[in-house]
């Protein structure tokens, strides 16, 4: 799943760092495009940002998914227009929203903020086409919608267009999302097919085609051992018949999927060293170059272990018992010993692992963790005790490594 041989090379130049394999990548969007040909991707930047990474995914023509300002402007260095820029997060402040408005589709995420942008384009004399971010009446799973700090639950907002006095903003599309991280096809496919009704219901209430309906994510990986893969073929023959038959009737109508996690968690693994080695008490401990400080989500696992049981409840700090495949470059015959996988901070916090079984550790050896393409950097407080910070490589498809 990773090359042996490129980590252990560039584990000569870093002590530690992040590697992202851009054939992974590919083949992710690869299995993306064939279970969805009806719809346009947008990728969800906040999950992995790296400029390489982006501009790999991009290249496959991939909008954005933008949460924050940074992320429109990063897209646009990166050579996206603004059609291809969908700025979707709740709490935008006036400033935001006036320089993002220039490179992106802005996506409403409140009524008082349709009402700021009507007010910033009536100021510039412009109309401005938006999106809106809906709380659909259904909850993922079915049943009645939870309470939620993003978007406009769908009774308000069709109260909204009942009266709608803005009238220097023009709603072009709807965007919905509830949840990441799924791994339950049917239940997502569901959930797809409960947002084309809204956008139906929508169009109905507008009395015209939308320009686009965003689906949101979904779409998850296996972290832990019992979890499977996401059952592609079950979202590929829904979107046939649903997705098929919502664009035969509405052929103006573009359809959205965002995904993050699914396109790069996969690509990439963090690789660090051990740094000092110890036995207190009893116990052996191997202390490694940043963890909690360089990828934090495995220390995240170990306290959730120990305090919860519920560790969805915490994503995109998601992590459980053996979310995180821990791998060394020792040879096979290697004796092996239990060890305690610790960091090099002065807190008690940066546990990755305690008393798992791992070949015989000496210093300097190297040690690699998966699943570290996505929230991973980015989530990690690499600002704690001034350590310096892991290097983030890409490996190209051609085999060149670029920093
Ligand atoms: C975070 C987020 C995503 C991306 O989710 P992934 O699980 O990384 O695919 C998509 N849409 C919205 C609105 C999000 O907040």
């Amino acid at each position: 799943m990773y090359s042996k041989t490129v980590i252990a090379e560039q584990a000569k130049h870093h002590d530690c760092f992040y590697l992202y394999d851009e054939s992974k990548i590919l083949q992710s969007i690869e299995t993306m495009k064939q279970t969805f040909p009806q719809v346009t991707f947008l990728y969800s930047l906040k999950c992995n940002p790296n400029p390489h990474v982006i501009r790999s995914v991009f290249s496959q023509g991939f909008g954005a998914d933008a949460a924050s300002l940074g992320e429109v402007l990063l897209s646009k260095e990166a050579g996206l227009t603004k059609d291809q820029i969908y700025y979707s997060a709740p709490g935008k402040t006036t400033a935001e929203l006036r320089e993002g408005m220039k490179y992106a589709h802005l996506i409403a995420d409140s009524l008082p903020e349709i009402e700021r942008i009507d007010k910033l384009s009536a100021e510039q004399g412009v109309v401005t086409e938006i999106g809106v971010r809906i709380n659909p009446d259904v909850a993922f799973y079915g049943g009645k919608a939870l309470p939620s700090k993003s978007g406009v639950d769908e009774d308000q907002f069709f109260a909204f267009l009942k009266e709608n006095n803005c009238k220097h903003i023009r709603i072009t599309g709807i965007h919905a999302h509830l949840k990441s991280q799924v791994l339950d096809a049917a239940a997502l496919a569901s959930y797809q097919k409960n947002i084309l009704a809204l956008a139906e219901r929508v169009q109905e209430a507008c009395g015209r085609e939308l320009a686009y309906v965003n689906l949101g994510s979904g779409v998850g990986i296996p972290f832990a051992s019992n979890e499977s893969p996401m059952d592609m073929s079950v979202l590929q023959a829904s979107a046939k018949e649903y997705f098929d038959a919502f664009l035969a009737a509405h052929p103006n109508t573009k359809l959205f999927i965002e995904t993050g996690r699914y396109t790069v968690g996969k690509s990439g693994v963090y690789v660090t060293k051990v740094v000092d080695k110890k036995v207190s008490c009893g116990v052996k401990y191997a202390i490694l170059k940043n963890t909690f400080n360089g990828f934090v989500r495995p220390s995240i696992g170990v306290m959730v272990g120990k305090y919860n049981d519920d560790p969805i409840a915490i994503e995109p700090m998601f992590t459980c018992k053996d979310a995180f495949q821990i791998l060394t470059l020792k040879e096979a015959d290697t004796p092996v010993e239990k060890v305690t996988l610790v960091g090099n901070l002065c807190t008690a916090a940066d546990v990755i692992a305690e008393d798992i079984e791992l070949p015989e550790l000496d210093f300097d050896d190297v040690i690699i963790i998966t699943n570290a393409g996505a929230y991973a950097a980015v989530v990690s407080p690499m600002q704690f005790s001034l350590h310096t910070k892991p290097a983030e490589l890409f490996l190209r498809t051609d085999g060149t490594i670029i920093e």
